[in-house]
C-alpha cells in the first residue's frame, strides 16, 4: 500500500513536471456545483467531469463535482467565486439574469453565462399510496415535503404554491429536506408527498417506489397550463409508463436543465469543457439514462436565458453549432 501510493505521488510530480515543460501550464482547477447524490445532477456532474479529465495530460485541467443544494445553490456560489460551473433548472437561470423571486434581493446577476443545455427536468409529485393524494390540488392540509431552500423544486414549488394562492400554511406540515433524505422520510411515514424537479429515471424515485410502493402523481389543471403559457421556459412533460411502477404515463410540467458559468471563468476553461463534453457526446450520453435523448444541437443552444459564454461560443463556432 504504501509503495503503492509512493509510486503515485511521484508519477504525479513527473507528470506536472512534464506538463510545466509542454504546452499546458500549471494545473487549473475547475469546480462544477450539482445537487443531492441521488439525483441526476450530481452523476451529470460526474461525467463531465470525467471527460474533461480524460484531456487532463493535454490541457492541464482538473475538474472535480461537488454535491450541493440543488439550482439556487448553485447559482449564489458562482456569483460569489466559490463555484466555476453549475447546474442550474432553466427557470432558475431566467430568474437569476432578471434578478426575480429567490434572486430579488441579490439583483441580476449580470456575470451569468449560458454553457450548454442537458435533459428534461419533470416537476415530479411522489405520494404515499395510502395519502389519498391523486392531484396538485390534495397536497392542501397534507405532509408535504417542499425542498430544501436553494434547491430548484423549491424555486418551481413556490412559483407553483403562488399560482395555486397557497402559502405554507396550507399544508399540515412544510417540510424542507434535502433530496437526498426525502424518499425515506415518505417510507418512514414522516410525510405524505414530496416533490421532486428531477431527470428520469432518477435513483431519488426509483427507491421510495421499491421501497413504499411511493405513487407518482398528474400534476395537470389550468393553473399548470397558466404556468406553462405565461413562461417559456416552462413546458408540459411526460413520464413515461414503466419508468418506475408506473401504469400510464405521468403527466406535468417540467424544465430543462442547464450547465452554466460566470465571466469570472476564463474562455480557455469553458472552451476545453465544452470541447471534452462534445466530443465526447455519445461516451456522455451513455454515462445516465436520462441523457438518452440529448442531442448536441439542441444542447448548444436550448434553454438559454444568459448570455453565452464566450469559451463556448468559440467551441460552437468552430463546429457549426450555432
Ligand atoms: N432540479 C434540482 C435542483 O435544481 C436538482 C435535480 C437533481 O439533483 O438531479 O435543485
Amino acid at each position: 500500500m504504501t509503495i503503492r501510493l509512493k509510486h503515485t505521488a511521484i508519477a504525479a510530480i513527473g507528470a506536472s513536471l512534464c506538463l510545466g515543460a509542454g504546452a499546458a501550464s500549471a494545473q487549473e482547477f475547475i469546480t462544477v456545483g450539482t445537487g443531492g447524490v441521488t439525483g441526476v445532477y450530481y452523476p451529470a456532474g460526474g461525467a463531465i467531469c470525467r471527460l474533461v479529465n480524460q484531456n487532463r495530460d493535454e490541457t492541464g485541467i482538473r475538474c472535480s463535482a461537488e454535491s450541493t443544494g440543488g439550482s439556487v445553490f448553485n447559482v449564489n456560489t458562482i456569483r460569489e467565486g466559490e463555484l466555476n460551473f453549475g447546474v442550474v433548472q432553466s427557470d432558475v437561470q431566467f430568474n437569476a439574469v432578471e434578478g426575480r423571486n429567490q434572486f430579488e434581493e441579490s439583483g441580476p446577476f449580470e456575470g451569468l453565462r449560458f454553457v450548454f443545455s442537458l435533459h428534461p427536468e419533470p416537476f415530479t409529485l411522489v405520494a404515499r399510496p395510502d395519502a389519498g393524494i391523486n392531484g396538485f390540488e390534495d397536497l392542501k392540509g397534507k405532509r408535504v415535503n417542499i425542498g430544501n431552500p436553494g434547491s430548484g423544486q423549491r424555486a418551481t414549488m413556490e412559483l407553483v404554491m403562488d399560482r395555486y394562492g397557497w402559502s405554507i400554511d396550507d399544508f399540515a406540515l412544510a417540510s424542507e429536506l434535502p433530496s437526498r433524505e426525502q424518499a425515506q422520510a415518505l417510507c418512514d411515514n414522516q410525510i405524505d408527498a414530496f416533490v421532486f424537479t428531477v431527470g428520469h429515471p432518477s435513483g431519488s424515485i426509483a427507491e421510495p417506489v421499491a421501497t413504499c410502493d411511493a405513487q407518482l402523481i398528474n400534476v395537470t389543471g389550468d393553473t399548470i397550463d397558466g404556468i406553462v403559457e405565461e413562461f417559456p421556459y416552462y413546458f408540459k412533460a411526460t413520464i413515461p409508463a414503466g419508468m418506475y411502477n408506473n401504469a400510464e404515463d405521468v403527466t406535468t410540467f417540467g424544465v430543462g436543465a442547464t450547465f452554466v458559468s460566470s465571466t469570472d471563468t476564463d474562455d480557455d476553461a469553458v472552451y476545453t469543457l465544452v470541447k471534452s463534453v462534445f466530443e465526447g457526446f455519445d461516451d456522455f450520453k451513455g454515462l445516465h439514462p436520462a441523457f438518452a435523448v440529448l442531442s448536441k444541437e439542441t444542447s448548444a443552444t436550448a434553454g438559454q436565458s444568459a448570455p453565452l459564454h464566450p469559451g463556448a461560443e468559440r467551441y460552437y463556432k468552430e463546429t457549426g453549432l450555432r
